[in-house]
């Protein structure tokens, strides 16, 4: 076999044979194949698509490139989440502790900044000292004694996925369906969690654009996880405007520890609360999500959860007291607000564009191997449907330096649009689909 034929096959829209497809993973995860024949590849597969068969293939493939947890020794049930990406997603910050505090253990593999969406270990990262390269032994250590453990892919844990996405970041081969399933379920099933919850985005600031697209994703992803006996959930939820109030690291686990401490924004206080009760009902600690609201919202009131965040942060190494003071994350040196340019309804703002103007500012990265900025991003003070007053802060940006600050509130004023007329707030969601 040569990687060469496997490229032009894909290339010329033909289907990949099993072997084919394990192959190529196999071989590039050992170093055997070039970074720039995965390139080449990865974009025929964006640019030709996979069938089903094949994206199973890819999956699983993706899935044995190092080796797979089995977490029973552990709990009986451990339950994860994972989203597609999107801008100012930081569930999982909220989430895990929140799951974990009443007593639902959540063991996750999560990932780095992807084109203009950002990715959990590098928010994490922004709390001075936490690890998220955890070896195996660290993973099952912290599981079995803290209820909660959020890694990287180390280099035993579906190493394929962490080498192509870094790769994918970088080539312009991220929004493909084959794409993402293989790469969220193949983490998901070397993971070993029994069950989990997909938030699957949908709209301008994720990877799939259309709630349909959206589904046919989450419709696959639930396909391959059943098919290895993992029971998925699949949440379709909007991501045309950045979620919650804030996008860049360290802002937005402070936006998290707000949230846990019952202060956070409300559409992020809900989404949220939705993909937890989820979690709760798939880990058969309640039998429906209000049950599983109920008890979460209790977690935030008594404290729980925020101790649960302290205990997890101080169990990877991280500084425990960012949970109370808010100084020791970093801060970019340029603040400045943006006033509203006009009297107007908000009819939207361009989450891509949002997103985009963080990697700009540093929070992202534009070639593999960048380093980024925790301190640098943006604070939104509005919504979609929000009747604003002119002069009253739009946008807060934090940069660098006075240049980039500049050009950032520029292009955020252009990613907004306004109207004269009330305008309907957007959902959070758009459709569940029950594991
Ligand atoms: N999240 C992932 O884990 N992989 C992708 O390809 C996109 C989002």
């Amino acid at each position: 076999m040569r990687t060469v034929d496997i490229i032009a096959k894909k290339r010329d829209g033909l289907s990949l044979s099993t072997e084919e497809i394990d192959y190529f993973v196999q071989g590039f995860t050992r170093g055997e194949i070039a970074d720039y024949q995965a390139s080449a590849w990865a974009m025929a597969v964006l640019l030709q698509g996979m069938d089903p068969r094949e994206t199973i293939d890819l999956t699983m493939s993706m899935a044995r490139s190092g080796e797979t947890l089995d977490l029973s020794c552990v709990a009986p049930l451990v339950v994860d989440k994972h989203s597609t990406g999107g801008v100012g997603d930081k569930t999982t910050l909220a989430v895990a502790p929140m799951v974990a505090a009443v007593g639902l253990p959540v063991g996750k593999m999560s990932g780095r900044g992807l084109g203009f969406s950002g990715g959990t270990l590098d928010k994490l990262e922004s709390i001075p000292g936490f690890v998220v390269d955890l070896d195996l032994e660290e993973f099952f250590a912290n599981l079995t004694k803290h209820g909660i453990v959020v890694a990287g892919q180390s280099a035993d844990l579906a190493p394929a996925d962490g080498k192509l996405y870094a790769l994918r970041d970088v080539t312009a081969t991220v929004p493909s369906l084959p794409l993402i399933a293989s790469s969220v379920m193949s983490k998901k099933i070397a993971g070993g969690a029994n069950a989990i919850v997909l938030d699957v985005k949908a709209g301008r600031g994720a990877f799939m654009k259309t709630v349909e697209d959206a589904l046919a994703l989450g419709k696959i992803m639930a396909e391959i996880g059943k098919g290895v006996g993992r029971r998925v959930t699949v949440i379709i939820s909007d991501m045309n405007q950045p979620l919650g109030n804030t996008v860049g690291n360290a802002l937005e686990v402070q936006e998290a520890i707000d949230t846990l401490r019952g202060d956070g924004p409300e559409d992020f206080r809900e989404h949220c609360l939705l993909v937890a009760a989820h979690m709760l009902v798939l880990g058969e600690k309640v039998t429906n999500a209000d049950a599983g609201r109920e008890m979460l919202v209790e977690a935030i009131e008594t404290g729980k959860a925020l101790a649960k965040f302290r205990e997890w942060v101080e169990a990877q190494g991280g500084d425990p007291r960012v949970a109370d003071d808010r100084s020791l994350l970093r801060k970019a040196t340029c603040v400045q607000s943006t006033p509203a340019p006009r009297s107007s309804y908000l009819a939207g703002i361009d989450a891509m564009e949002v997103g985009l103007t963080a990697v700009q500012l540093g929070a992202g990265r534009r070639k593999k191997g960048d380093s980024i900025d925790h301190a640098v991003g943006i604070v939104i003070h509005c919504k979609v449907g929000d009747r604003v007053t002119s002069g009253e802060p739009l946008f807060t940006v934090h940069a660098r330096d006075e240049r980039s600050l500049g050009e950032a509130a520029d292009r955020l004023l252009a990613a907004c649009r306004w109207s004269e007329e009330p305008v309907e707030p957007l959902p959070l969601f758009y459709e569940i689909i029950p594991g």
